[in-house]
């Protein structure tokens, strides 16, 4: 314990609060090697295919930079409105959904709160929780996934908000509609469920997981999505969530005042009506992620073990003679960024994301060089 301050031990510089000092920074998923050289970057999930051109087009077209952005993103809430049914009113726009995800902690839980979610989950939820002196409560896994007897078996008079991700980042898990039913009629009304939905779009639409429906129905739902993972805008920064208007109202209370930028707003807006472009990257995914998966299972006899995925990544485990570290600097060796998350519990592991047709087979061909080389 250090010592109180007094007047005869003056601090030589502003301290940061302890729960600040006990966050682990979020590990940006890499794009150099140790040399500096530039890798393809397999690492933070993004859109192989690129971006839409239509929203290429509309955000080199959205050139007013000396005037700030319409400060409650009307256009895009509509637009999202239109697509999924949603009265825009319920609908708040972020810098990312991670500024969405921060400010669901910020606005309904503090110190002496808890917030709950799963072991191997979004490493945001952690660092979104401390920075606001909340308590983070971490349920044990089942294979890797969501284990929702685990989770309700942890809410308790003092968990405020419950997280999960749906399909989950890292581990690609995913539960489906009766499951998440069930997590969130196990939890107490005063309780926000928070459904983080980046990589809901990869899903195929008849698994849908309900989440945006449980948020239109109930008053403790939040459900977010992002524009970058299959909408190639990760670089623009836009993300979305929705919920009962009680929610919606406590967010707009706390967030940026000119969250979303002009290009963000008008590129996301001009993505949204390219479905076409959402549908290919999904087929692609879809494709790859399978051929991808048969490859990495054809080296079990090796210890690689590619965990289900319905995500665009898929976490491989290496329990055999080649470690997860071994593999990445490999691939490293051969051009491709991935990402091992030994901070995360996860030494074993490497999140690949779906590349290319010609990455992903270069990099399961280098993956079984190696594996094979190994003893
Ligand atoms: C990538 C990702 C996000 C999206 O973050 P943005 O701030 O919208 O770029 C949110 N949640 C999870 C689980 C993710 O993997």
């Amino acid at each position: 314990m250090r010592a109180p301050v007094t007047e005869a031990t003056p601090q030589k510089a502003p301290r940061m609060k302890p729960w600040i000092e006990a966050i682990h920074a979020y590990a940006p998923g890499k794009s150099k090697a140790g040399d500096g050289r530039s890798l393809i970057k397999l690492s933070a999930n993004e859109n192989p295919l690129g971006t839409s051109p239509a929203a290429l087009e509309a955000r080199a077209e959205a050139v007013m930079p000396s005037l700030y952005p319409d400060p409650d993103s009307t256009g895009l809430r509509e637009k999202l409105g239109e697509l999924h049914s949603i009265d825009p009113a319920r609908i708040v726009c972020g810098t990312g959904s991670d500024e969405l995800l921060n400010l669901a902690v910020q606005a309904f839980a503090g110190p002496g709160d808890e917030v709950l979610f799963s072991r191997f989950s979004f490493s945001v939820y952690d660092i979104a929780t401390r920075r606001c002196g909340a308590t983070p409560v971490e349920a044990p896994d089942r294979d890797f996934g969501t284990d929702v007897d685990a989770m309700l078996g942890l809410v308790s008079e003092r968990t405020r908000v419950v997280f999960i991700a749906n399909p989950n980042n890292p581990t690609g898990s995913y539960l489906p509609q009766d499951e998440l039913a069930r997590l969130h009629a196990g939890l107490p009304a005063d309780v926000l469920l928070v459904i983080d939905q980046a990589y809901a779009e990869y899903v195929a639409p008849e698994d849908d997981d309900g989440g945006m429906a449980l948020a239109a129905a109930h008053e403790n739902v939040l459900a977010t999505r992002t524009f970058s993972k299959i909408y190639g805008l990760a670089g623009e920064r836009v993300g979305w969530g929705t919920g009962a208007p009680g929610i919606i109202a406590a967010l707009n209370r706390i967030r940026g005042p000119f969250n979303v930028t002009l290009t963000g707003q008008k590129a996301a807006v001009a993505a949204l009506g390219d479905q076409d472009f959402v549908r290919n990257s999904r087929l692609h995914n879809q494709v790859e992620r399978q051929r991808f998966v048969e490859r990495i299972e054809a080296l079990g006899n090796h210890g690689l073990r590619p965990l289900p995925s319905e995500a665009n990544f898929v976490l491989v485990l290496f329990e055999g003679a080649l470690s997860a570290e071994a593999a990445a600097e490999g691939l490293a060796d051969r051009g491709f960024a991935v990402r091992h998350l030994p901070g995360q519990g996860l030494p074993q592991g490497l999140r690949i994301t779906i590349g290319t047709q010609q990455q992903m087979e270069i990099v399961a061909a280098t993956l079984r060089e190696m594996a094979e080389a190994a003893r």
